[in-house]
C-alpha cells in the first residue's frame, strides 16, 4: 500500500524538512502490523515526492490474533489489508509522520505555516460507498479530486467495478493539516479498524479535527465511521464538535460579539459566582467534589486551593476547554499526591458515566443552558439519579436581569451558545420538579447584586438529599 505526497512548491525539497525525513534516505520503520518505508522516487529544486509504503504483515497479524493462538480462519491470513489504505495507515502517519502532523518543524519553523500546493495519491483506497460519497468527504475541505475505479478483475470486465479506488487530490495547504485531514479521512472510507475503538478515539477525532471537522457538512457520517459505528462514542463526539463550533478562539472575543464575560465584567460577576459556590460546597463539609462543564478550570482552581476536598474531579465535554484547564492549572507539574487529587475527564453530562459515582457533592455551575432543552431530561436522570451526589449546586442566568446589560440586545441571550435562559419562576419550577422526584430539597440564593423586581443576575439552587 502506498501513500505519496508531491509538491512543486520551489524549493520542493524544503519537503524533506517539513516531513522530517531526508530525501537522500530510504528509511525503514518496525510497526506492530508489518514495516513502513519512506522514501523519494523524486527531489528537485522544482518537484519533490515522498512516498510512505506499508508492508502490513497479515500472517503475523493471524498469529497475533486471541493471545498466544494462531487463528483458525482463512480470512485472518488472506485479506486485502496487505494492499489498501486503512487505519494501518493512519498509525503509520502519526507513528512516521508524527512531528509533522502536530505542525513542528525545528530546523524550518518557517515552513510549518506556509501554504503549499500538494497532490497526494493514495492508491488503493477501498470506499464502502460510492465515488460520490468520497467526493463528498474530500470536496469540502478544498479538495480537487480525481478517482480512477479498478475493475473486479481486467479479464472479465462483466463482473464491474470493485470498491477499491486509486484517488488522486489537489490542495494548497499546510503539510501538518493535509496529514490530519488524511489520519481522519483514510480510515472512514473502510469499515474495518484494526484496533479497540475506545473513548481515546473521540480524542483524536477532536483533536486532529479541530478546525475542519465542525464545519464538514459530513461530520455526522464521518465521526460515526471513524468510530465504527460505537453510537455513544459518537453521541458524545458529536456534542464535541457542537461545542467546538459555539467556542470561540480567545482572539475572537471582541467587544462586537457580546460575550457572557465583557457584559458582566463590570460587576466581576464570575468572581461573585465563583466564590458564592465555593462557600456553598465549603457549608456542606463534602469532601469528594465534582466539578461538571468544569470548562476552563476556574472552580476547580479555587477547589484546588481548599484542603478540605480530598478529591477534585473535573468533567467537561469539550477536549478544547479541557486542555486549556490542564495547562492553565499546571496540572504536568502537580506532585504525585496532588495529581491523585485532582483530575480532568472528558465526557457528556448526558450520558451515565461510572467514573461520577461516590462523590459527596457536584457543583455545575453555568452549563445546563448549554444544553438542548430536550437533553434536560437526561441530565436530570444522570445527575440525581445516577450519580446522586449528597449535595448538588447549580447555577444558571436569570434571564430577567437581562435588561440591565446595556450592550446586550433585547430578547437576545448573553452567550451565542446558550439554548435557553431562565426567569426565576421557570428555575425555581424546574428544580422544585426535579428535587421532588429524585428526593431532593432545594434552596435558592440569589448571586450578584439584586434589582427590585429584577433578581440578580445569576441565580443558584442548593439540593440537599433527602434523609443524608
Ligand atoms: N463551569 C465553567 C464553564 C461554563 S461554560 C465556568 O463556570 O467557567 C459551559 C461548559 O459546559 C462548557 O465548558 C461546555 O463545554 C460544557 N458543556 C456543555 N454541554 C455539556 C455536556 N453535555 N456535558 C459536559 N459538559 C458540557
Amino acid at each position: 500500500m502506498l501513500l505519496s505526497i508531491t509538491t512543486t512548491q520551489q524549493p520542493a525539497s524544503d519537503l524533506g524538512f517539513l516531513l522530517h525525513k531526508h530525501p537522500d534516505r530510504f528509511q525503514s520503520f518496525n510497526l506492530s502490523f508489518g514495516k513502513a518505508h519512506v522514501f523519494y522516487p523524486e527531489s528537485s529544486e522544482e518537484k519533490c515526492t515522498a512516498c510512505l509504503l506499508l508492508d502490513v504483515d497479515s500472517v503475523e497479524l493471524a498469529r497475533g490474533r486471541g493471545r498466544n493462538r494462531a487463528s483458525q480462519f482463512l480470512a485472518h491470513y488472506v485479506n486485502d489489508r496487505p494492499y489498501v489504505a486503512s487505519s494501518f495507515m493512519s498509525v503509520a502517519i502519526s507513528r512516521i509522520f508524527g512531528t509533522a502532523l502536530q505542525g513542528q518543524c525545528k530546523s524550518r519553523p518557517e515552513l510549518v505555516e506556509q501554504t503549499i500546493p500538494f497532490t497526494v495519491q493514495i492508491d488503493v483506497l477501498p470506499v464502502r460507498g460510492s465515488e460520490e460519497f468520497l467526493r463528498n468527504i474530500f470536496e469540502p475541505l478544498g479538495y480537487e479530486v480525481a478517482v480512477k475505479s479498478q475493475p473486479v478483475d481486467e479479464k472479465f470486465p462483466e463482473w464491474g467495478e470493485s470498491h477499491y479506488f486509486n484517488v488522486t487530490l489537489n490542495k494548497e495547504t499546510t503539510l501538518s493539516q493535509l496529514l490530519k485531514h488524511l489520519y481522519i479521512l483514510i480510515p472512514v472510507f473502510d469499515n474495518v479498524k484494526h484496533y479497540f475503538v475506545g473513548e481515546d478515539e473521540i480524542e483524536k477525532l477532536i483533536q486532529k479535527g479541530e478546525g475542519w471537522l465542525a464545519d464538514h457538512p459530513m461530520k455526522e457520517q464521518i465521526s460515526r465511521r471513524y468510530l465504527k459505528y460505537n453510537y455513544s462514542l459518537t453521541r458524545i463526539a458529536m456534542e464535541s464538535l457542537r461545542e467546538e463550533s459555539g467556542l470561540l478562539p480567545e482572539e475572537e472575543k471582541t467587544e462586537s460579539q457580546p460575550q457572557e464575560e465583557i457584559l458582566e465584567k463590570p460587576l466581576s460577576l464570575n468572581e461573585q459566582r465563583l466564590a458564592a459556590v465555593l462557600s456553598a460546597l465549603k457549608s456542606t463539609g463534602a469532601k469528594r467534589i465534582l466539578d461538571l462543564g468544569c470548562g476552563e478550570g476556574k472552580l476547580l482552581r479555587d477547589l484546588m486551593k481548599e484542603k478540605s476536598f480530598t478529591e477534585i474531579l473535573g468533567l467537561d465535554v469539550s477536549v478544547r476547554a479541557l486542555e486549556i484547564a490542564h495547562k492553565k492549572l499546571k496540572l504536568d507539574r502537580l506532585s504525585e499526591r496532588e495529581s491523585e487529587r485532582i483530575k480532568l475527564i472528558h465526557g457528556s453530562l448526558i450520558y451515565r458515566d461510572e467514573r461520577l459515582k461516590d462523590f459527596d457533592a457536584a457543583a455545575v455551575v453555568e452549563v445546563i443552558e448549554h444544553l438542548d432543552p430536550p437533553r434536560l431530561i437526561a441530565f436530570e436522570r444522570i445527575l440525581f439519579k445516577e450519580t446522586r451526589p449528597n449535595y448538588i449546586i447549580i447555577t444558571t442566568p436569570n434571564s430577567e436581569y437581562n435588561v440591565m446589560w446595556e450592550t446586550l440586545p433585547a430578547g437576545k441571550f448573553r452567550h451565542s451558545d446558550h439554548r435557553f435562559e431562565w426567569t426565576r419562576e421557570e428555575f425555581h419550577q424546574w428544580s422544585n420538579r426535579v428535587a421532588k422526584k429524585y428526593g431532593y430539597h432545594v434552596r435558592f440564593l440569589p448571586i450578584g447584586p439584586e434589582e427590585k423586581d429584577l433578581g440578580s443576575p445569576t441565580q443558584m439552587g442548593l439540593f440537599e438529599r433527602n434523609n443524608i
